[in-house]
């Protein structure tokens, strides 16, 4: 089964768009290969006209817990260690607290301008 799509596929689906705002958020993501949820979060301090960049909040972020005494892997749900028993609880909320307050963004240089005419 075939997940992606051809450029001229990808050209007829933004031809059949209702509107500007649908053939862009298409373009966008077909060019930046990104997520829907992470196009949405796009603001125009994101976009780096100069350098054709834009910066892409990760939305999905894995989260590898491990129990800080045995190295058992934890997870999120895990208030105490299933292998040495010892309380994790604290630890799993603090790995969890930094990974929302560093969300990483990577940034996507499209190959062709992607703006809509
Ligand atoms: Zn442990």
């Amino acid at each position: 089964m075939k997940t992606y799509l051809e450029p001229n596929e990808i050209n007829l689906l933004e031809d059949q768009a209702a509107n500007l705002r649908d053939r862009l958020l298409i373009r966008v993501l077909s060019r930046l290969g990104c997520r829907v949820s992470e196009a949405l979060g796009i603001s125009v301090s994101d976009i780096d006209f100069n350098t054709r960049t834009v910066s892409i909040k990760h939305l999905k972020t894995r989260l590898k817990l491990s129990c800080p005494d045995c190295g058992t892997s934890l997870g999120r749900r895990h208030a105490y260690c299933p292998e040495c028993g010892n309380k994790v609880a604290e630890a799993v909320a603090e790995a969890e607290a930094v990974v929302k307050t560093h969300k990483p963004k990577r940034k996507h240089k499209a190959k062709e301008p992607v703006a809509v005419a």
